[in-house]
């Protein structure tokens, strides 16, 4: 668990007290500004190399083809998601081919 202050790791620039887990065992820093982000926008933070994705959730829900996530998603809509997600496009992108796959690892609520 961290004490103290930390920059915010989404928008590295404010520091903050606040922090959340976004996986087990992994706390990051997130102002009150990114926290607000996130009531309309899907946050992950990749947590190899720290690059955040946030999505506008409607984006994110219209744009899904497959029912069942889609379906995940709309039951997301209303809770706070930021999430950490083990390798992105940017640091692995021979892992990760697809954007849209990335996202049925990662989401889960
Ligand atoms: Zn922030
Ligand atoms: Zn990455």
């Amino acid at each position: 668990m961290k004490n103290g202050y930390g920059q915010c790791n989404i928008c590295r620039g404010r520091y903050t007290l606040q922090h959340v887990e976004v996986e087990k065992g992994s706390v990051i820093y997130v102002c009150s500004e990114c926290i607000e982000k996130a009531q309309d926008n899907f946050i992950w933070i990749c947590m190899t190399c720290g690059k955040t994705y946030i999505r506008p959730k409607q984006l994110v829900i219209n744009r899904t083809k497959d029912r069942e996530l889609k379906k995940a998603y709309m039951l997301c809509q209303d809770l706070l998601i930021i999430q950490g997600i083990d390798v992105c496009i940017a640091c692995s992108p021979e892992r990760i081919l697809d954007y849209a796959e990335m996202h049925e690892t990662v989401m889960e609520c």
